[in-house]
């Protein structure tokens, strides 16, 4: 997506150890009017395919998914919660998640009221890298009987082994920046086409 491959090049920088920072327009600060165009994007690459509710996980994903989900007849977004919370009552789904950006494994879970085996789910998220996220994610979809109709990443890091392990699972992935290379030392950013 090209307006996306432009913004990264002009707001993004490279951090070492192979981090995209993109957080003047994605995860911090949020252009929405961005966001826009990536749900419109979205809709037009799972079009005819049947969505009845998003699913994201915190805290990156919420804001983008929201957004998305107007492009989607504003269908309900469920995001996957990282900390224990007194507001979460009964059942949950849980599954172990390795962060990429924190280096360390922690528990992630949706309250089981709000997965069904009825759900035909899209994922949205920020970044792909290793894919413990969506993976953690698919898990929480497979656990409640739902269905992963398909899969939306802003920026997929191409150099990393995600995106080969998700799609060798059969899932619609469609990441709508693909960086193939990142130097910390020349500020390079380098995309797939
Ligand atoms: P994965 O689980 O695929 O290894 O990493 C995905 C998660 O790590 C994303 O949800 C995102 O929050 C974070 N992440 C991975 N790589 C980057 C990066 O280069 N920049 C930023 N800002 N976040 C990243």
């Amino acid at each position: 997506m090209k307006i996306l491959e432009e913004r990264i090049l002009k707001d993004g920088a490279v951090r070492p150890g192979n981090v995209l920072k993109v957080d003047c327009f994605l995860n911090h600060q949020m252009d929405i009017s961005l966001f826009q165009e990536m749900g419109k994007e979205w809709k037009r690459l799972f079009e005819g395919v049947n969505i009845n509710k998003i699913l994201t996980i915190e805290a990156s994903g919420i804001g983008i998914a929201s957004i998305v989900s107007t492009y989607f007849g504003n269908v309900p977004v469920v995001f996957a919660k990282k900390s224990e919370s007194l507001n979460v009552d009964g059942e949950v789904y849980r599954t172990k998640v390795e962060s990429f950006t924190k280096k360390r494994v922690y528990d992630v879970f949706v309250s089981k009221k709000y997965l069904s085996p009825d759900d035909h789910i899209l994922i949205i998220d920020d970044f792909l890298a290793n894919g413990a996220a969506l993976n953690g994610l698919i898990d929480l979809v497979t656990s409640a009987g739902a269905t992963v109709e398909g899969i939306g990443i802003a920026i997929e890091k191409g150099f990393q082994p995600g995106g080969d392990l998700i799609r060798s699972k059969g899932v619609h992935l469609e990441s709508l920046a693909i960086v193939d290379k990142l130097d910390a030392e020349t500020g390079e950013i380098a995309f797939r086409h």
